[in-house]
């Protein structure tokens, strides 16, 4: 398989000013169609280093990437860099020369020679022209063949010319014919360990699709890459290793690709025509800002109270303020109550209710940080949760939410 490196280039990059999007978006562009990326590189505007950079690149690589330093100031040095790393002098395209002299006649603007300077290009070379800066990009080349891409810097430059251009020029160059195709399961309440007991042995068997399990957010997806031709092919690839999956993984999968846990909930009761309503105490809303983020949620969501104080618990969820007094606000017992009563109160079949210790401060011995009791209350009556959730407190907030979803998942995904 052909291999490139991507150089993304900008001194603010190097000083921590600018956060590199373009490499991410190039090498996932590159790696869906079957172009290897062999490395990424992030490099100031420094002529030298970077034509150095270059050369140093093409002696292990197909070609090189760039992106940024196409502009016409006299910190743009990407062009010269090319330039030298290739032997090459620069020479006027003439294409390029009355592109530029229409956007400042429409423009109004007085063209510098700096501007003019863009129409040059490296000898040989293959236009990459940009529909929406002045800026040109182009693919030059070694004697030996190899090829160095430079595209602009600007996002909504760089991508329009890498997907309308650049990539076709690689697909016919290299004959690229196949496509990596992506599909993910996403999984809740199994653990990594457990993941990969269930499926560890079709790892090895398997050289396509690849498999990876990424955990984050805690909760874990699988992921299967597929290498094919056409998406036939890759819908043949995937599809029985999905089932397998799937299967081994029984109860666990809730959604694929771009479903998230919220989203998969409101369109299941959407569906069945229940509704949903929260009494939400340590995670302060952010499980009714996660179901809310899901278009149509009014569909299934009724609403819900954040009942942080105790006396908020007692009047507006009606917990019996003896139950706060005998077992504390982070009980089963309160817990319990909030569910039922916010249940009543909305008119909901179903109602999700959480209380913890979020921290930093708080914790005691019997009741640490991180303590956080689920409750979720329906016609099957409450079941609860209790859970020990370790980090800052932002993360046990966002951890108790995401559990308090898939509690939700377990018990309603099979309606
Ligand atoms: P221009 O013609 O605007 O000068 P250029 O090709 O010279 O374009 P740069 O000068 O390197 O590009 O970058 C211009 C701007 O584009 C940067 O200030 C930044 O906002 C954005 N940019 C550049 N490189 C990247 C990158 N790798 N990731 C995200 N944004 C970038
Ligand atoms: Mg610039």
């Amino acid at each position: 398989m052909p291999c490139c490196e991507i150089i993304a280039v900008g001194t603010e990059l190097l000083l921590g000013q600018l956060t590199d999007t373009n490499t991410p978006y190039i090498a996932g562009a590159l790696a869906s169609r079957g172009m290897d990326v062999y490395a990424t590189h992030a490099l100031g505007d420094n002529r030298a280093r970077l034509s150095e950079a270059i050369r140093a690149a093409l002696g292990r690589s197909d070609g090189v990437i760039t992106c940024g330093g196409l502009g016409p100031t006299i910190d743009d040095v990407t062009k010269e860099a090319i330039c030298d790393a290739l032997g090459l002098e620069c020479e006027l395209n003439d294409a390029v020369m009355q592109s530029i002299e229409r956007i400042f006649a429409g423009s109004g603007r007085q063209m510098r020679d700096n501007n003019r300077k863009q129409a040059d290009l490296p000898q040989g070379s293959v236009l990459l022209s940009n529909a929406h800066g002045t800026a040109p990009g182009f693919v030059a080349f070694a004697r030996d063949g190899k090829f160095v891409a430079a595209l602009p810097g600007v996002p909504h430059e760089m991508r329009p010319m890498l997907d309308e251009q650049l990539l076709a020029w690689l697909r016919s160059r290299f004959s690229l014919t196949s496509f990596i195709t992506t599909r993910v399961l996403h999984t809740i309440g199994i653990a990594e360990s457990e993941i990969d007991h269930r499926i560890g042995d079709l790892f090895a068997s398997q050289a396509n699709p690849k498999i990876a399990v990424l955990a984050h957010d805690f909760r874990c997806d699988v992921k299967l890459m597929a290498k094919a031709r056409d998406a036939h092919e890759a819908a043949a690839l995937i599809g029985p290793l999905e089932q397998d999956i799937v299967a081994r993984l029984e109860g666990y999968v809730f959604g694929t690709d771009d479903e998230t846990l919220e989203s998969v909930l409101v369109g299941r009761f959407a569906e069945v025509r229940r509704t949903i309503a929260l009494a939400e105490s340590c995670t302060g809303g952010r499980i009714a800002a996660r179901l809310t983020s899901v278009p149509g949620a009014s569909a299934a969501f009724l609403g819900g109270v954040v009942a942080y104080d105790n006396a908020v618990k007692a009047e507006t969820l009606g917990v019996p303020a003896q139950l706060l007094a005998d077992f504390g606000a982070v009980s089963c017992e309160v817990v319990t109550a909030m569910a039922q009563g916010v249940r009543k109160r909305l008119g909901s079949d179903v109602a999700l209710a959480t209380t913890g210790v979020a921290g930093p401060q708080g914790g005691t011995a019997e009741k640490p940080v991180g303590l956080v009791w689920l409750a979720l209350a329906s016609d099957a009556g409450v079941q609860t949760q209790r859970l020990q959730l370790k980090g800052s407190r932002e993360l046990i907030q966002s951890r108790a939410s995401v559990t308090a979803l898939g509690l939700l998942w377990k018990t309603f995904y099979a309606m």
